[in-house]
């Protein structure tokens, strides 16, 4: 009999399967409109509604004060990367960044193409297995922002707490966002591919403190200046609308499995599940610290790195599927997303263990 199958890609992730079956049966005829959510005009009085309820089940879910701006964007977190300096920026001002993994550099190295860039705090030193400490953070005099990456989705870190900062915090919340409860009020921007928790590629979320809009400089297209977008209710242009009704009913299916408290619960239930066996274990080991694992994305290695390859194809034939870790640092990574139940952490630590009992 075929295993039952689960997906650990670190994204475009698993769809819970309620997801994908309302998808599936609405797909023809939206609502009693006759038409498909792909036909659906964007100007429309559905159409807003729904981006309205998005908004509001978005705002609900994550406690948004008010004061804050919620935008649907295009061009995906790596956007953002760029759009940042020169949506924040005032003139003379730079940007601070803590580099803690491999998507903070890629962060930094755009964000140097448009604005002077310094670097505030790195985990390099030690190879991105800890989060840096906030008493090690140089942040200077003459930042216009401080720029911090929630969860490195290669690097299997994430930031248990975020620091109460003189200058606008903004965070790439990319692959944790709505996993657990933020305190939203100590941001200056957050933002977020929808991708991981909230859907499909090809919409960003980006959540902007009221006082950081600004008129946008010369140079900067319309389309991607917050101050514009805003005023324009994302509707400056064609948002993307399939990826919008896709997050409107991941939102509801988080809010019907208990919200955010209940996600993060969930989370900490699966990565401990994992990490226990993993520091019990003689053939794989996580060379993370401890305080700075991610619940989210759980990268491992394997003590005989010449097993890697064997260990991806039978777990793929156990139906344990996209397990490779980031190409960047190599080894296993099982990204748990919110859609992933509990019994596919089950299955896959039960899988290690006949695996290390195979090849330990
Ligand atoms: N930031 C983080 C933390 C990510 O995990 C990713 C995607 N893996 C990105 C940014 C880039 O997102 P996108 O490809 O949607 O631009």
């Amino acid at each position: 009999e075929r295993p039952e199958r689960y997906n650990f890609a670190a994204g475009p992730a698993m769809v819970p399967a309620e997801v994908l079956a309302q998808i599936r049966e609405e797909l023809p005829s939206w609502g009693d409109t006759g038409f498909s959510i792909l036909e659906q005009p964007f100007t429309g009085p559905l159409f807003k509604r729904l981006m309205a309820e998005v908004e509001d089940d978005l705002r609900g879910l994550l406690r948004i004060p008010n004061g804050y701006h919620v935008l649907f964007l295009q061009g995906g977190a790596s956007a953002q990367f760029g759009l940042l300096p020169l949506n924040l920026l005032q003139p003379g001002q730079h940007a601070a960044y803590v580099e803690s993994g491999h998507w903070a550099g890629k962060a930094i190295r755009e964000a140097r193409r448009h604005a002077e860039v310094s670097v505030i705090a790195s985990g390099a030193d030690q190879a991105f297995t800890a989060i840096p400490a906030f008493d090690q953070w140089r942040l200077d005099a003459g930042a216009g922002y401080c720029h911090i990456t929630s969860n490195e989705t290669g690097n299997g870190l994430q930031m248990q707490e975020f620091p109460r900062l003189a200058v606008p915090l903004v965070a790439d919340m990319t692959s944790d966002f709505l996993t657990r409860p933020i305190p939203v009020e100590r941001f200056g921007l957050i933002y977020a591919s929808a991708q991981k928790n909230l859907g499909v590629s090809g919409l960003c979320v980006v959540i902007v403190r009221d006082d950081l809009l600004r008129v946008p400089p010369p140079g900067l297209p319309s389309v991607f200046s917050y101050a514009m977008q805003t005023e324009h209710l994302s509707r400056l242009n064609t948002p993307p609308t399939f990826a919008l009704y896709v997050t409107g009913l991941m939102l509801r299916w988080i809010r019907h499995n208990g919200g955010l408290e209940a996600m993060a619960a969930a989370a900490r239930v699966r990565s401990r599940l994992l990490y226990e066996y993993i520091d019990g274990s003689r053939l794989f080991k996580c060379l993370q610290r401890r305080q700075d694992r991610s619940a989210i994305n759980v990268c491992f290695q394997l003590a005989d790195t010449a097993l890697v390859e064997t260990f991806l194809q039978d777990a793929a034939q156990n139906g344990l599927a996209n397990l490779a870790g980031h190409p960047a640092a190599g080894g296993v990574r099982a990204s748990l997303y919110n859609a992933m139940p509990v019994a596919g952490v089950r299955r896959l630590v039960s899988f290690m263990t006949a695996f290390e009992r195979q090849h330990g």
